[in-house]
């Protein structure tokens, strides 16, 4: 530059000419007042004291004298310019020169330069000024970093890569601008002096000049690369995913709402599709039999609301063809993209099922043994009555001798089906079936099964309640339960079988519950006794439980085992409900009375004789007897003389001899697993204080008749529950 005596903060706009061998000459502003002493016939090159051809102030004098008007921003002496070029015409029409003008970039006024250049620098942007030919006339500080070299000079599309995310890329950007477009976020690789190269994304505008033509493209470059790295390796561990699920042997699909988004090749085989995309946007019900619907959807339902995993389900499923075949699944939420959805592993269980038959079958041999023990007692009895009446016979004839000996052959007759039914290699046929229709049939086997001193009770509710199952299993599963049962009584007891449709988990389910009043477990016991081999007895095989397990898993069920040592144990097991069961299920409708009937004596104590007769003649009404006490003396004493069990105890909290809570105790020193069921006109919270406790059964007065009967219906539904 040469000095100019232009001081940046005096000058308010300058203009010069320019000729076709670049020798400018000042024609206003600081030249006019003649305060240059610079030599008139100077270069450009001299003046912005440069040798670089590519220098902006040259290009754009360049591009004037080509005949091209163009703009831009260059900085002199210290100063920025907002320079424009445009072309002169001599009188013959050619272009005889370049005329510039220039005016001061900041408007007066304007932030420190030197403060806003220093932001404009460290900002993570790198702004380019580009001429018509396509060169940097002007580049930020950060530009010379992100290309590793001074960029000012060099052709704009060089600074890239020379791939097709790279040159053509930009050439095509440029273009876009030369026509007057804008772009925004081309994402571009850039090859740096050094050789490395990375991302960057270049948004641009056009500048026009006064005829409207564009005449400088102005753009930024943002790095990127931390971005683009993040989304190659996102796509690179999607690959990797997919590669594996692509090569894992067992199917999986991912479904959102139902409806099937992603298969992999082996889900494709299994469900006989020609390709995974065959399967995708299928609804999952259309591959699973029917019967199952209802229990896969609870799962689902489930999952989505928040269970965490659930057990395997083992179920048919449809192939594309119609086809059915036996499968397991494993079922877990997952994000896919922005939704949720459910990723199911399928397992085709068509070769494991033979394995699994045989070991059912020699389970089944095994209950069969076990039957066949407490049946060969049964048939000698009968045969005992058969041979008397027979020998009675020969004596003299009677009809009713007759009718006795038919009797007894019919009922051997019915044992033996039994045992037939049990032995039977039977395939694992699920169907949906009410379960109390079956144990109420099995009641005489099981009645086989238990010794003389052991009080067999089959408690029965919400008959009607149905579920997928092998019958088969079923009764599978109650034998197990009752054998052991028995087995922890060797002196007598009581053993309880109840089924009926109970919460579980937030859930409607069927329960069936095998309760004994024998010799429960210890921890560590109760802890192991769902392994497979796990048994605590001489001639034990360990196999029952793992069994019941297994049969109750599959059918998306589960189990929990309560036991305390020398109190006993109850052994439930939920099961999901079928069919218009588990669609009508509604937890909330309150049972009409007729549905609450019951059986069984009932123990009330009350000392008010109001509330004891209409608590008697509720619950005489319903079906129970009632013995009543008007005080806890008088409750020991018809208690003692009683001789069979009751189905509960209804204690007043506070009586006027003694607690309720101590009458309750004292009873159950007789009475280990007597259900109580406490009431009061108190609150729970004064109740407890009374000595009630935190898990006991309470009903507050005033209270409906079919609340009471509820409440007694569930203190002694799951025999002992709630005393142990
Ligand atoms: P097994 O009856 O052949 O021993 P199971 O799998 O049926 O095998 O039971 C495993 C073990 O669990 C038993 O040996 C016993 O220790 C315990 N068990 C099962 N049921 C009961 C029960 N009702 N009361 C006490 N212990 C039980
Ligand atoms: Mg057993």
């Amino acid at each position: 530059m040469p000095s100019a005596g232009v001081s940046g903060d005096h000058c308010r706009a300058l203009a010069w000419t320019v000729d076709h061998d670049l020798r400018c000459a000042g024609v206003g502003g600081p030249f006019v007042n003649g305060s240059t002493d610079s030599d008139p016939d100077a270069t450009l090159f001299e003046w912005f004291d440069t040798r670089d051809p590519n220098h902006g102030a040259i290009g754009m004098a360049r591009s004037a004298l080509a005949g091209q008007s163009c703009s831009g921003v260059i900085e002199w002496n210290g100063c920025a310019w907002d320079v424009s070029y445009r072309p002169v015409l001599g009188p013959d029409g050619t272009i005889a020169g370049a005329l510039a003008l220039a005016v001061p970039a900041d408007p007066p006024g304007a932030p420190d330069e030197t403060r806003y250049r220093r932001l404009y620098e460290n900002a993570p942007l790198a702004a380019f000024a580009i001429g018509a030919h396509g060169r940097v006339i002007e580049a930020s500080g950060r530009a010379g970093r992100m290309v590793g070299a001074e960029p000012v000079g060099r052709e704009f599309v060089r600074l890239f890569a020379d791939e097709s995310a790279g040159r053509p890329r930009v050439e095509d950007a440029l273009q876009r601008l030369r026509d007057g477009e804008s772009v925004e976020n081309c994402e571009a690789l850039v090859r740096a002096a050094d050789g490395t190269t990375y991302w960057v994304s270049l948004s641009g505008v056009p500048v026009f000049d006064a005829d409207g033509h564009v005449s400088e493209l102005r753009l930024v470059a943002l790095a990127i690369d931390d971005r683009k790295r993040t989304e190659r390796e996102l796509r690179e561990s999607e690959e990797r995913a997919r590669t594996l699920l692509d090569g894992l042997p067992d199917a999986v699909c991912v479904h959102v709402d139902g409806v099937v988004r992603y298969a992999n090749p082996r889900a494709a085989d299994l469900f006989g599709a020609p390709s995974s995309a065959a399967l995708e946007g299928l609804a999952v019900v259309e591959l699973i039999c029917p019967e199952y619907v209802p229990i896969v959807r609870e799962r689902m339902r489930r999952l989505l609301a928040g269970a965490p995993r659930q057990g395997l389900l083992r179920l048919r499923l449809k192939r594309t063809d119609g086809d059915v075949f036996e499968g397991e699944t494993a079922d877990i939420r997952v994000s896919y993209g922005k939704e949720t959805a459910i990723a199911v592993v399928v397992r085709d269980l068509s070769d494991r099922q033979e394995l699994e038959e045989q070991l059912r079958r020699s389970q089944r041999l095994g209950a069969v043994g076990e039957l066949a023990g407490g049946l060969a007692h049964d048939f000698n009895n009968l045969l005992t009555v058969i041979h008397g009446y027979a020998s009675l016979l020969a004596e003299r004839p009677s009809s009713a001798f007759v009718a006795e000996i038919t009797k007894a052959a019919q009922r051997a007759a019915e044992l033996t089906r039994r045992l037939l039914a049990l032995g039977r290699r039977e395939e694992h046929t699920p169907e949906v079936f009410a379960p109390a229709e079956v144990l109420e049939r099995a009641e005489p086997v099981l009645r086989s099964v238990v010794e003389d001193d052991i009080e067999l009770l089959v408690d029965i509710h919400d008959e009607q309640a149905r579920v997928l199952l092998d019958r088969g299993e079923f009764e599978q599963v109650v034998l197990n339960l009752v054998s052991n049962a028995r087995d922890a009584m060797p002196r007598g007891g009581r053993l309880t079988v109840s089924t009926g449709v109970r919460e579980h988990d937030g859930v409607r389910r069927f329960v069936l519950a095998v309760a004994d009043t024998g010799q429960g477990m210890d921890e560590a016991t109760r802890a192991r006794v769902l392994e497979p081999f796990f048994t605590t007895k001489p001639d034990g095989t360990g196999l029952g439980l793992a069994t019941v397990q297994a049969i109750v898993t599959r059918a998306g069920g589960d189990i929990t085992v309560q036991s305390e040592p020398r109190r006993g144990t109850i052994i439930a097991a939920f099961f999901p409900l079928a069919g218009e069961d588990a669609e009508v299920a509604d937890p909330v409708a309150e049972p009409s009375l007729d549905e609450l009937r019951g059986t069984g004596t009932i123990l009330l104590v009350d000392d008010e004789p109001m509330v004891r007769d209409l608590v008697t003649e509720i619950l005489r009404g319903a079906g129970y007897a009632v013995l009543a006490a008007h005080s806890a003396k008088e409750a020991l004493e018809l208690a003692a003389a009683r001789e069979g069990p009751f189905r509960a105890a209804i204690i007043d909290v506070v009586l006027p001899d003694e607690s309720g809570a101590e009458l309750a105790r004292q009873l159950r020193e007789r009475r280990p697993d007597l259900a109580v069921l406490f009431m009061s006109g108190y609150g729970a919270s004064q109740v407890r204080a009374k000595g009630v406790g935190e898990d006991a059964a309470f009903l507050k007065k005033p209270y409906r008749a079919a609340e009471l009967l509820a409440a007694v219906r569930g203190v002694s539904r799951i025999g002992m529950a709630d005393s142990l």
